[in-house]
């Protein structure tokens, strides 16, 4: 309902009365005055004017639940929302949840994260305001060696919500940055809790340098935002509705196909070190390799300098251009 008034407050350029609003949402005026209220303790300004009724002041960049559900036009991703002003980590409040019972498509998103997580132990730099740092529950029933295909889906869908939001030439690095003039502008680190034959549940946590203005020294040579990049904004909350859009899709044909054979090509028509000689660092151990594309498992194919094929798994190695991040 607070969604809905929202909605109609966005789309209205005049005055909306409560008896206006009341009549068309079938609620009484006291009611629609307490969304109305909770709308502006979530920071939306909302004008009040004796017998002319509310008006919505300024949209400004927000990603409350309610600004996300306006928008969202995905079945079942994304259609529950927790929101946080500030968090330790998405990923840590979606396992939370999950050990709750919470439902498949739940989404945590928050302004800040305190302690936003890599892979490997490692931080990832979530400051408030500008970023995406959201999490999501899924509940696949497959086995949990196919959880690492999740991530893939993940990137794939992500590189498409972000084509479309911006425009721009969107890049992926195997397995899971999203990458933008050679530098991160997305992290994925999905989490996995199963036993031996069944997932209980997988997290997929994203964090997109959307408005971000600068970063941190130690990560400034690979790190980037689209606002970097572009020099325009992205209104967070559609770009989040387009991801959740485009991730269900992908990720209902994976659980159909049961495997990635049917977004192969698509994803390495993004794959930026293709065809080109890479860094497979594992620990401290490294090695040179041309990338060659990913299998239906979406693991790495990669070749010798003898022309043998090699098959890199995602989970213990980085890869890196032989220069540089790409
Ligand atoms: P690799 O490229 O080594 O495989 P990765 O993709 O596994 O790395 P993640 O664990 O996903 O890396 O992300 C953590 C790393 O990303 C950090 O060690 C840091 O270098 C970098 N990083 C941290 N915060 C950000 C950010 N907001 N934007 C871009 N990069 C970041």
């Amino acid at each position: 309902m607070k969604t809905e008034i929202l909605k109609a407050l966005k789309n209205s350029d005049t005055y909306l009365s409560g008896e206006q609003l009341s009549q068309k949402f079938g609620v009484s005026r006291t009611a629609i005055w307490k969304y109305i209220k909770q709308l502006r303790e979530e920071g939306y300004e909302i004008e009040s004017v004796t017998r002319r009724g509310y008006r919505l002041l300024q949209t400004a960049d927000r990603i409350t639940a309610s600004e996300i559900l306006s928008r969202n036009q995905a079945s079942w991703v994304g259609k529950s929302i927790e929101y946080f002003e500030v968090t330790d980590s998405t990923n840590q409040r979606i396992y939370d949840f999950a050990e709750k019972g919470r439902e498949e498509g739940l989404l945590a998103v928050a302004e800040e994260q305190t302690g936003g997580k890599g892979r490997r132990g490692r931080s990832w730099v979530s400051p408030p305001g500008t970023g995406i740092w959201m999490s999501l529950l899924l509940r696949p029933k497959v086995e949990p060696q196919k959880a690492s295909m999740v991530t893939i889906v993940a990137a794939l869908a992500m590189t498409k919500a972000m084509e479309k939001i911006t425009g721009m030439e969107i890049r992926i690095k195997w397995p899971n940055d999203v990458v933008l003039n050679g530098k991160k502008v997305c992290g994925i680190l999905t989490e996995m809790s199963a036993e031996l034959e069944e997932i209980h549940y997988i997290i997929v946590g994203i964090g997109i340098n959307a408005n971000t203005e600068s970063f941190p020294e130690d990560i400034q040579d690979r790190a980037t935002s689209i606002y970097l990049e572009s020099g325009k904004k992205v209104e967070r909350a559609a770009f989040i509705a387009e991801f959740c859009v485009q991730f269900e899709q992908y990720y209902e044909r994976f659980l159909e196909m049961g495997n990635l054979a049917f977004l192969k090509e698509e994803y390495e028509s993004y794959l930026i070190n293709i065809g080109r000689e890479v860094k497979i660092i594992k620990k401290k151990e490294e090695r040179v390799r041309k990338a060659l594309g990913i299998n239906e498992l979406g693991e790495l194919i990669v070749a010798k300098s003898d022309g043998t094929t090699e098959i890199i798994f995602s989970g213990e190695v980085s890869v890196r251009g032989l220069y540089g991040y790409v």
